[in-house]
């Protein structure tokens, strides 16, 4: 049954091959002086950078730069960009990058506003969580198709010392404006083209099974999702210059998760986001690769307790006959099936290929649950999942 809910995203989506050059307008209404957000250095390499410097000053709009955003952010880069911020007086925040300088670029904003330190709006934090209330106006300019973070109101942070890799959603943190370039995607490499089709598969898939019951339409909408995905995927893949390829992919990525496809199924928690968080606070790995092991698990797991979702997936995405709803061999054929897709393409499916062994997943199950104190020891999703349940799909991924 649908749920109640309340859809709300204000970000100005601007989509489209060459739309790049419509910063500088866009930036103009908002912001005199911006803080210009960028990674590790790919921007510069692939003059999107220059390209997007000079947009901003010919509308007359200066550029303060934080560049070196890592992948899985760290705090400290957060801290280091809120101070750039408050010494240039800006007063917009501009990212351009992968889901890690949108992510970092969001806490920057609302940190260089709120007067407290930027640890202290994150979910982890032990005196309760209390997210932000306002932020410096935010432009996202995505050159890498996942995490949907240019047109949501999440950001993920880690403090890699602790351990521990956090997230925070607040209204403040939706960007003014999204601006969608597909062509900025094309120089991304082969395996961070497939971790990201992982991703944005599973920011629906976890909508999908961990939602509520008869949501037909949240249905087909997660399905078109993750078929558009599965068809242009592995062309984006075989194929960085295939344009075509790389727009449809980068849509659905925004599409996935700009709250749209899980209004009114209204999850009960991303559970293998959170246990794949963890993973990433202790081994650094890519986001999407981890979730491409953490998810085939997950799902065998979970089908044991939500067959008839799982006979759905198997039958409308693989196509393949069930002899009715229960049929767990029907459900399990499907996940073998999604399983092949990620390897196919590229992501690793098993814990040992992204350097992960067994001495840890008590640690890991544990540190899963301290993350989310709001599930009351639980981890939320369909079933929730107490602390031996987060070890045995750790264990069935090794
Ligand atoms: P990313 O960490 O931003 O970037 C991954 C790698 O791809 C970096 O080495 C980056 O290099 C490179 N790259 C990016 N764009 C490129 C381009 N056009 N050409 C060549 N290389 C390029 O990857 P991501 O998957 O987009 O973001 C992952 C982070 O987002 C994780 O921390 C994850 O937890 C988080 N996340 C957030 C949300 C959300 O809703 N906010 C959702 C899911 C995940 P450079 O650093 O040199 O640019
Ligand atoms: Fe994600």
């Amino acid at each position: 049954m649908i749920m109640n809910f309340e859809f709300f995203n204000p970000t100005h989506l601007i989509f489209g091959a060459g739309s790049l050059s419509r910063l500088g307008a866009v930036a103009q209404g908002v912001g005199k002086r911006a803080l210009l957000v960028t990674g590790g250095g790919s921007v510069k390499r692939s003059g999107v950078f220059d390209r997007a410097v000079a947009s901003l000053q010919a509308a007359g709009v200066t550029v303060t730069e934080c560049a070196g955003v890592e992948p899985n952010p760290h705090i400290a880069t957060v801290r280091r960009g809120v101070q750039t911020a408050r010494e240039a007086q800006c007063d917009l925040v501009i990212a351009l990058g992968g889901g890690s300088a949108m992510d970092a670029a969001k806490v920057m904003a609302a940190a260089a506003l709120e007067q407290r330190d930027p640890w202290e709006m994150m979910a982890h934090n032990p005196a309760g969580y209390r997210p932000p209330a306002q932020a410096l106006p935010i432009i996202t300019v995505p050159t890498l198709a996942a995490t949907g973070s240019e047109m949501n109101n999440g950001a993920v942070i880690s403090d890699p010392e602790a351990k521990v890799k956090t997230f925070v959603q607040a209204a403040c943190l939706y960007p003014h404006s999204a601006i969608v370039d597909p062509e900025l995607t094309v120089s991304v490499p082969t395996d961070q083209t497939a971790y990201g089709v992982c991703d944005l598969i599973t920011h629906v898939t976890e909508g999908y099974f961990n939602g509520a019951d008869a949501t037909p339409l949240q249905d087909r909408f997660a399905e078109g999702v993750i078929l558009t995905a599965m068809t242009h995927g592995p062309k984006a893949v075989a194929n960085g210059d295939d344009i075509e390829a790389r727009a449809q992919v980068q849509w659905a990525s925004v599409a996935a998760l700009n709250g749209w496809v899980q209004a009114g199924a209204n999850p009960a928690g991303f559970p293998v986001h959170m246990i794949e968080h963890t993973l990433s606070a202790h081994h650094n790995i890519t986001h999407g690769a981890g979730l491409a092991v953490v998810n085939p698990a997950w799902m065998r797991f979970a089908a044991r307790h939500n067959t008839p979702k799982f006979v759905q997936f198997a039958e409308r995405i693989f196509g393949l006959s069930s002899n009715g709803p229960d049929d767990l061999d029907c459900a399990l054929a499907g996940i073998d099936r999604f399983e092949a897709f990620l390897r196919e393409i590229g992501c690793p499916t098993r814990l040992s290929e992204v350097g992960i062994g067994a001495e840890l997943l008590d640690r890991y199950a544990a540190d899963t649950l301290t993350g989310i104190v709001a599930y009351q020891g639980k981890l939320g999703g369909r079933p929730p999942m107490a602390h031996e349940d987060i070890v045995t799909v750790l264990r069935a991924a090794l």
